[in-house]
């Protein structure tokens, strides 16, 4: 595909340059700097072991070993991203750095990038370069973080295993032979092969929690209305949320502290401070009640991921915590609500595609309602367009009550079962799919199995409640699995603390895919 002037293609490989392992063993340990979690890094930054000249330079050297078989990044803005390291070096330089200062990461290609190309993983903006930032995205630079680049996703979000984008596939950097998971594989991808130090992704129905947990890394989706959607490109507005994949917790936590808060420019977002979610470390978790809802461990869950989450549950029980078994007896609608409600919406939001306005036109057409039919039909994919058609439907006159309408009345009752939950419960723990990462092309003709493989990440979507994924185990053949916290809305510390916790005693988060 084409690039922008001052972007390199992902395919720019590049020679290992020095700087690439942390040159005072004394006081760290000799390892690969691409390696480094943000809070390692920014220990190291700090005290001037190490710039961001060099870790940048590292990490691009390690995506030039490792792209090509990950294919994480749709783009990689790696002059920029030097010039930016270089700024940062400053700022440390006078003390005047954050924990993000000089840390590079990587975005998902749905986040408005003022001058750098924005995709979406579609055709219809192969072209499109923002003319503003996403307020997270100004954020993070606020905070002197370096941006690598742009991460693979299934266009417009719509997705389990990013193999809808229109570019490229991801492989998952634990077995390249399968799914990274979606829609946002393209950050867990690039946060397991180390392409990056943190990433950001979007999570609307899971997309956060499921490629986190497919990839053996850390996963949150906030709270809807914690983080400002401005300059997200919106899939479905009632659900869509920006949060954090990284390498552990901690960063989980270091992340959300810089990108949560309320911004005048998102209706949606909440005025409510922010907590220091850092301080969520500390704490312990004597005395917390744990739900275990029994839907979640029904028929058709595999065995290694029933296995893994079933131990997870032990250790936190063996941490302090008391766990109870509680019924969210209307799960087994969501799949039904969520493909209803995120269609119907998305049918609305991607009106905006017309060929006139900006974006992918098709030149050939000779009048204007043709123009508009070959624009979209050459510029969304096939899911994309089932989308549309399903959404455009169900919100048809005549049809708006018995789909849209029951849609979400029957949603109202899954937040309804969530609420009884947490007023017996601090947190709920369950699996994050039901089954580890799939095959390439599995499900890819399946749209049904695809959607059914979301079960377990939807109904919290559907509530707006918080939930993590933290890597829990592996399964037979190695594959990572995600234990899925969750919380009541705006209670995302407690969603750290257990993670934290249950991370501490166990090593699955120091465990790497071999790339
Ligand atoms: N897999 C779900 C879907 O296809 C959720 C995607 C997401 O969270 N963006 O819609």
């Amino acid at each position: 595909m084409k690039v922008a002037v001052g972007q390199i293609d992902c395919r720019g490989q590049s020679k290992p340059s020095i700087g690439t392992k942390i040159r005072n063993p004394q006081s760290a340990m000799e390892m690969d700097l691409y390696r480094l979690t943000i809070h390692e890094a920014h220990d190291l930054l700090t005290r001037g072991e190490v710039t961001s000249v060099e870790l940048t330079s590292a990490v691009f050297d390690r995506i030039g070993q490792v792209e090509d078989r990950t294919g994480a990044y749709i783009m990689l803005v790696k002059d920029r991203a030097m010039a930016e390291a270089e700024a940062a070096d400053e700022v440390i330089r006078q003390g005047t750095g954050g924990p993000l200062t000089g840390v590079p990461l990587a975005i998902k290609d749905i986040l408005c990038t003022e001058g750098i190309r924005t995709t979406c993983g579609s055709k219809i903006l192969e072209n499109f370069i923002p003319p503003y930032s996403s307020t997270v995205v100004n954020k993070l630079k606020k905070a002197y973080a370096v941006i690598v680049g742009k991460t693979n996703m299934d266009e417009f979000a719509m997705g389990s295993s990013t193999e809808h984008s229109a570019f490229m596939v991801t492989r998952n950097p634990w077995d390249l032979t399968r799914i990274p998971g979606g829609s946002s594989g393209g950050s867990a991808a690039s946060v397991a092969a180390d392409e990056c130090i943190g990433a950001i992704g979007t999570d609307t129905g899971g997309s956060i929690r499921q490629p986190a947990s497919h990839c053996g890394v850390v996963g949150l989706k906030p709270t809807y209305g914690r983080v400002s959607r401005f300059g997200l490109v919106a899939f479905a507005s009632s659900l869509d949320q920006i949060g954090p994949i990284t390498k552990d917790v901690t960063d989980c936590a270091i992340l959300m502290n810089e990108i949560c808060g309320y911004d005048p420019n998102d209706s949606t977002s909440v005025p409510r401070e922010v907590p220091d979610y850092t301080g969520a470390l500390q704490a312990g978790l004597k005395g917390l009640v744990v739900g275990i809802p029994r839907e979640y461990f029904a028929g058709g869950l595999d065995e290694d991921v029933a296995q893994a989450v079933n131990a997870a549950i032990k250790v936190i029980e063996e941490l302090g915590a008391t766990s109870k078994s509680v019924s969210l007896p209307h799960t087994e609608y969501a799949v039904a609500v969520y493909y209803l409600i995120a269609p119907a919406e998305a049918s609305s939001n991607l009106a905006r595609y017309d060929g006139v306005r900006y974006g992918f036109r098709d030149k050939e057409a000779e009048e204007l309602i043709q123009m508009y039919r070959d624009t979209r039909s050459k510029g969304f994919g096939s899911e994309v367009q089932r989308r549309i058609i399903i959404g455009t439907y169900a919100l048809s006159a005549g049809y708006y009550d018995a789909y849209y309408g029951k849609a979400s009345r029957v949603r109202t009752l899954i937040m309804q079962d969530f609420n009884q939950a947490f007023e017996t419960c601090d947190v709920l723990v369950a699996p994050v799919a039901p089954t580890p990462a799939f095959r390439l092309g599995e499900k890819l003709d399946d749209p049904l199995a695809m959607y059914l493989s979301d079960i377990f990440t939807l109904p919290a979507s559907l509530a707006g409640i918080a939930g993590i994924s933290v890597p829990c185990g592996f399964s037979k053949d190695g594959l990572p699995i995600g234990l899925q916290i969750l919380s009541k809305h705006f209670d995302e510390e407690k969603l750290i603390r257990v993670a934290y916790n249950f991370e501490q005693a166990t090593d699955f988060h120091t465990k790497r895919a071999k790339l």
